[in-house]
Order: C-alpha cells, then structure tokens, then sequence
C-alpha cells in the first residue's frame, strides 16, 4: 500500500462524535451531519496529504465532533516553505469542492437542495478557518508571516496574543450580531484560543450542530 493509502488507517473517530451523529439521524439533521463531516474530512485530507508529501510523520487524523485535525510529530522543526503548503493544503480543498458542486449543479446532476448548504458550510469554513486565530490555518498563516521577521519563539508569543486580542474582538463583535450560530463558533473559538497551545495539531473548531440548525431556514 502507498504512503497515501496509509493515511486512511490513521483517521480516529473521536467517540463523541457518533452520539451527535445519533442526535443528528434523531433531528432529521443527518444529511447535513454527513455533508459537513465529508467536508471537515475533506479539508484535512488536504493537510495530511500534503504532510505526507513532505514526509512528515503524521500521528492521526482525527474527525471530531466540533470539526477536524491532523496530528504531526513535527514541532517547528519542517521549512516555512512546507509549513505554508500544509497549512494551505486544507483551505483550498474547499475551492475545488465549491467548483465541483457548482458544475454537478449546473448539469442538474444534484438538485438545489444539496448544492446550497454544500456551498453554504463550504463557504463558512473556508471563512471562518481563515480568521488569524490560533489554532485555525487563518492563525497558522499569520504565525508563518510573523515568523519571518522574528524567532520561532517570538513568533509562537505574538501569535498567540494576536489570536487572543482577535477572539476577543470576534467573539464580542458575533455574539452581540444576535446570530446564536455566530456567537456558538464565536464562543467556541474564544476558549479554543486560549486552551489549545499545543502547535502541531489543528482545530477547526466547527460544531456540527451549530451548522445544521440553520440550515433548515432554507428549506
Ligand atoms: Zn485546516
């Protein structure tokens, strides 16, 4: 089996995932559950691909209840150059995704109904990845900008309080829009920031819940 082919048995499945997986076949959320799963993993497929290229050495893939994350045992050690490329690798996943659902839609080979919350979450996550916040790829890029003027270490510090002054300004500004799915990422995000220092794994930090329940609004 190739390299690639390997990744597949490094996905884990955090268990807490399959009682929303339940929660959501009980709300009749379960098509939307499925999409946004497919997309997290998607996404993070794109980094450990791409890690995998680089060879680095991926510990798991882990598919989570509030989103996705890839595992490496690489800890500063890899080049900018690569570190940029994984952390792009997932982000740009979505580009291809929203192409591919717009041309399925256009030759009417999947109907509105699957093509809109497809391009909606698609387009959430995208956004919302891309906030420079640790330990979203949007904070990893602006890490990887900040280090190119400073020390590994320096870089960690200013990233990490950046991130912090941004959450906090995302998370006032989105809970105050009155938008309960906003303030739920918002929030979610918030914590995220300030817990998660570890800097080889990545959090997209989406609740699949909190992607559902709107989606219904479009039906
Ligand atoms: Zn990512």
């Amino acid at each position: 089996m190739s390299e690639y082919g390997k990744l597949l048995f490094k996905i884990r499945v955090h268990p807490t995932l399959w009682f929303v997986i339940g929660i959501a076949i009980l709300t009749a959320h379960f098509i939307e559950v499925m999409m946004l799963l497919l997309i997290v993993f998607i996404h993070e497929m794109g980094h450990a691909v791409c890690a995998q290229h680089f060879k680095w050495r991926i510990k798991s893939i882990q598919l989570l209840p509030f989103g996705g994350a890839v595992e490496t045992e690489e800890y500063g050690n890899k080049s900018l150059k690569e570190d940029l490329a994984v952390v792009l690798a997932g982000p740009l996943q979505h580009v291809w995704l929203i192409g591919a659902a717009f041309l399925l839609y256009f030759f009417t080979i999947i109907p509105y109904e699957l093509y809109q919350p497809f391009l909606y979450m698609n387009l959430m996550l995208l956004i919302f990845n891309l906030l420079p916040i640790w330990p979203l790829d949007g904070g990893r890029l602006l890490f990887i900008g900040v280090s190119l003027y400073c020390t590994f270490l320096e870089a960690q510090k200013h990233t990490l309080h950046f991130s912090a002054v941004f959450a906090f300004l995302a998370f006032f500004d989105l809970a105050h829009s009155g938008s309960a799915q906003f303030e739920h990422l918002a929030h979610h995000l918030f914590h995220k920031s300030f817990t998660r220092h570890g800097m080889a794994a990545e959090v997209l930090c989406v609740h699949p819940l909190s992607f559902a329940a709107p989606l219904r609004a479009y039906e």
